[in-house]
């Protein structure tokens, strides 16, 4: 392990990966600590959309949307294998917002970016589209849009991964408890799941915290009283499958808020989400009833068959760190990012990220890089924007026919297992199944199609550490596995 860096993140969400990997491509030596797992903080508990963020246009956000709406498809060829096209159908509902406000909203959405691959709108008959089958009587008609799905928790591992391949330091399970400037340098602490402390020194100081930047700043940074940003819950709930198709839904609430009925992991739909003010530490986040009571009758006021509690077999919560503009509501934060560099002019500088989404971890990485240049000199340029991520080399239109060679190639596979594992790792997947031939090539099976091969990989290159980082991050098998199951998979880890 090297002890002097040009650049020191602390956070490893989609923010501090996306960093590290871009400055590491550009040169720079980058060191990076995630106090838990990779995508254990707000980004794996996303939404999970690349999209424009229709509704950010009644707030005027015009410059966020149309980066992101340029994003998507910069993403999409970054990522096929993680990242797909997605419709949307959002059904006009004439007590909540005027069939031209959408028109209008939608027609900026489909000319703000550029779009190669994304079909563009249309409007759907409900009566007689299969998208009007689970949706109540009332919903006649309906608009339908394209944006992106993208498996968040492996989007953060696999810029972790190319960032690691590069030549960045990726620290997992490791707090930074400490950093305080030292002449030209940082000094920061680290301590290890092992309990021992090292430390490192480094150039530049990036607080990538996410809902943890301010505590960053106030305890570890010791720079008292930061209050920059607000934290915002939002929770989702996952129930067995509502719909047989392939698009998704775009619901708008009497409270003018909108929400998601997404098809989610092949069996279920996932609805989210919620806002409200969250009080207290980030790390204590789960689903309130009233959120429950939120969704599920959101979603029945839509769907034919209503969603009860009892439908829910899994729920996640989050926070997201918003920049706080002042807004009233939370549903009006802005989305938008910003980055303060503080430090005088000789000191070494702290570059905090306030807010932010998913899909502008690129262009807010790119933004960065332009502050640390101005810091402490620029090394390289742009690059990532043509660039693929582990895993993503193949035509971004043409998955099926990575499918299929998959299948050709390991015809032993369950259909359900190749898919899952061609989504998952893209190209990577000739790593894990290697030459193997038949299903006992790839050792113990554990279930759901998840073998020792898949688990040995993402132990060996994706910083798996305990059975949660595979259950609900690296996979989202969790759902699926029995107590049994689960059990094997973790004695079999155990004795390792
Ligand atoms: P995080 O992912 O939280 O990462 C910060 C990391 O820092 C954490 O992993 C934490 O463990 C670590 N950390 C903190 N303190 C320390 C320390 N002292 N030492 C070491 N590590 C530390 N965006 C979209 O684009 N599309 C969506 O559909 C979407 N939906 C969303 C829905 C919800 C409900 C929420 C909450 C957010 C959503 N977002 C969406 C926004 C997006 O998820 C976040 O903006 C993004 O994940 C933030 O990433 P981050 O890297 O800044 O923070």
């Amino acid at each position: 392990m090297s002890s002097d860096f040009d650049i020191f993140v602390i956070g490893g969400g989609i923010n501090g990966c996306g960093i590290a990997r871009d400055a590491t491509g550009r040169g720079y030596s980058v060191c990076l600590a995630e106090m838990n797992d990779l995508a254990s903080g707000t980004s794996s508990g996303s939404t999970k959309l690349i999209h424009g963020g229709l509704r950010y246009l009644e707030h005027y956000e015009f410059r966020l949307v149309r980066e992101a709406l340029i994003e998507r498809e910069v993403l999409l060829n970054m990522a096929p294998h993680i990242i797909w096209p997605m419709r949307f159908v959002l059904p006009h509902h004439s007590g909540i917002r005027p069939a031209w406000l959408i028109r209008l909203g939608l027609f900026l959405y489909d000319n703000l970016g550029g779009r190669k691959i994304l079909p563009h709108t249309k409007v759907l008959n409900l009566k007689t589209d299969e998208a009007g089958v689970p949706i109540q009587d009332q919903f006649t008609k309906a608009f339908e849009y394209s944006d992106c799905w993208v498996n968040d928790a492996r989007f953060v591992v696999l810029n972790a991964r190319d960032a690691a391949d590069r030549g960045a330091e990726i620290h997992t399970r490791t707090k930074v408890v400490s950093a305080r400037r030292e002449g030209a340098h940082w000094s920061i602490d680290m301590l290890h799941s092992n309990g021992d402390v090292s430390t490192v020194t480094s150039r530049v100081l990036i607080n990538a915290g996410g809902p943890w930047v301010d505590d960053i700043l106030n305890l570890t940074i010791a720079q008292k009283d930061a209050h920059n940003i607000r934290l915002v819950q939002g929770s989702h709930i996952v129930v067995k499958k509502k719909f047989t198709h392939e698009r998704a839904y775009f619901f708008q609430n009497a409270d003018e808020r909108i929400f998601f009925a997404i098809p989610y992991e092949q069996e279920y739909t996932l609805i989210g989400t919620t806002d409200q003010d969250h009080k207290g530490s980030p790390s204590d986040v789960v689903i309130t009833d009233a959120e429950i009571d939120y969704l599920c009758e959101g979603a029945s006021s839509y769907f034919k068959e209503p969603v009860r509690r009892d439908d829910i077999v899994w729920s996640y919560s989050a926070v997201r760190p918003l920049y706080d503009d002042g807004a009233s509501k939370a549903q009006e934060a802005t989305r938008d990012y910003v980055l303060r560099v503080d430090g005088d002019d000789d000191e070494p500088k702290v570059i905090n990220i306030f807010g932010g989404k998913i899909t502008t971890y690129r262009k807010l990485a790119e933004s960065m890089l332009e502050k640390i240049g101005e810091a402490i000199g620029i090394k390289g340029a742009p690059w990532t924007e043509k660039s693929v991520l582990p895993g993503g080399d193949f035509d971004a239109t043409k998955f099926e026919d990575f499918l299929s060679d998959v299948r050709e190639k390991y015809p032993f596979l369950e259909q359900a297992q190749s898919e899952r594992m061609a989504r998952a790792y893209g190209t990577k997947i000739y790593n894990i199944l290697n030459e193997a031939q038949k299903p006992s090539d790839l050792g113990e099976d554990f279930g759901e199609g998840l073998t020792e091969a898949e688990v040995r990989y993402q132990m060996e290159f994706e910083w798996v550490c305990d059975i949660e980082d595979i259950l609900w991050r690296r996979t989202k098998l969790g759902i699926r596995l029995s107590d049994a199951q689960v059990n094997k998979l973790k004695q079999w880890m155990e004795n390792k």
